[in-house]
C-alpha cells in the first residue's frame, strides 16, 4: 500500500472510454453485425457474411499487431502498407494515419474480396458498426459504483477519448480526414453513454491531436478548467485508461498527474507500480488511493 497523495477534495477525474469503461474490443464482433446488415441489403446474404468475417479478421490482426509491432504477421504488414498508400494525404497533412478507421477496414475487406462498393455503402457500413457498438456495448463491472463514489464526493468527471478516425474517400479513392466531421460523430456516440447511466461534465476528443501527444491532454485539461472556471492542481488529477503508453504515460511523466490507473481486464489483485501508478482489474479499487 502507498500513502495516498491525491485528496478527494481536490480530485479531478479524467477517463479514457474505450476498453476502460466499456468493452469496445469485446463488442466489435457484435457491432460488425451492422456491417453485415448493410452489405446484405445492398448486395446479398453471402456478401454480407463475407465482408463481416473479413472485417473481424482485419480488426483482430490489427489488435495483435498493435501489441507486438510490425514484422510479426504478414497480413498486418499488408494492411499497413496499403494504408500508407491510401491515407497518404492524411499522413502528409496530420503526420499520422488513422490506423483504426473502420471505413478503411471495410474498404480493405471489399478490395480483398473483389467487391466494388460505393463510398456511400462504406460510410453506411461504418455508421452501422459504430451505432451497433454504441447500443450493444456494456460497462465493465464496478464502473457505475466508481462513478457514484465520485459523485458522492461531488467531484467532476471528464472523458478524454481518442478519435474514431471517421474518414471519407475522394474521387481518386484516397482517404480524407476532416477533424470536425470525425469529432462530431464521436461526440454523438459518447453522448449515448448517458443512457447507460454514466454522467460526466465534458468530453475532449482526439481530433486532430490524439493520444499520447501532450496537446491532446492539454486540450482536455483546458476544457475542464473552463468548465470549472478555475485552474486545476494536476497533482490531484487522476487519469484512468487501459493503455499505459496512450493514456497514462504523458499525464504521469509529463503533466505530473497525482495518480494514473491502468485498467487491466481480468487482473485479480491491485498492483502498485509506484507512488503515482497502479494497475487494477476493478476501477473501484482506485478510491483506496485517495485521502
Ligand atoms: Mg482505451
Amino acid at each position: 500500500m502507498i500513502s495516498p497523495k491525491v485528496s478527494w477534495d481536490k480530485s479531478v477525474w479524467f477517463f479514457d472510454i474505450d476498453d476502460t469503461l466499456v468493452d469496445t474490443a469485446g463488442t466489435t464482433k457484435v457491432a460488425s453485425g451492422g456491417i453485415k446488415r448493410v452489405f446484405q441489403e445492398r448486395f446479398d446474404r453471402q456478401t454480407g457474411k463475407k465482408v463481416q468475417a473479413l472485417f473481424v479478421d482485419i480488426f483482430s490482426v490489427m489488435m495483435l499487431g498493435h501489441a507486438s509491432g510490425t514484422g510479426s504477421n504478414p497480413f498486418h504488414d499488408e494492411i499497413l502498407s496499403v494504408m500508407e498508400v491510401k491515407q497518404a494525404l492524411i499522413k502528409q497533412k496530420y503526420g499520422v494515419m488513422k490506423k483504426w478507421s473502420r471505413e478503411f477496414f471495410v474498404w480493405f475487406a471489399c478490395q480483398k474480396l473483389g467487391i466494388s462498393a460505393s463510398r456511400e455503402v462504406i460510410y453506411e457500413a461504418a455508421d452501422a458498426y459504430w451505432m451497433t457498438l454504441a447500443e450493444k456495448t456494456i460497462l465493465f463491472p464496478h464502473v457505475k459504483e466508481l462513478f457514484t463514489a465520485i459523485q458522492n464526493h461531488d467531484r467532476p468527471i471528464y472523458f478524454l477519448t481518442s478519435s474514431d478516425g471517421r474518414l471519407k474517400i475522394d474521387d481518386n479513392g484516397m482517404f480524407l480526414y476532416d477533424p470536425v466531421y470525425s469529432e462530431g460523430l464521436k461526440r454523438e456516440r459518447i453522448e449515448l453513454l448517458r443512457e447507460k447511466g454514466l454522467s460526466f461534465r465534458g468530453v475532449s476528443i482526439g481530433d486532430p491531436e490524439d493520444k499520447p501527444h501532450k496537446d491532446f491532454f492539454l486540450k482536455g485539461i483546458r476544457m475542464a478548467e473552463a468548465d470549472l472556471n478555475t485552474s486545476i492542481d494536476l497533482s490531484h488529477a487522476i487519469m484512468l485508461g487501459d493503455s499505459y503508453t496512450a493514456d497514462l504515460e504523458t499525464p504521469k511523466n509529463v503533466l505530473g498527474f497525482g495518480l494514473v490507473v491502468q485498467f487491466v481486464k481480468g487482473l485479480k489483485a491491485v498492483e502498485v507500480v509506484d507512488g503515482h501508478f497502479i494497475r487494477t482489474g476493478n476501477l473501484l479499487e482506485s478510491v483506496q488511493f485517495l485521502h
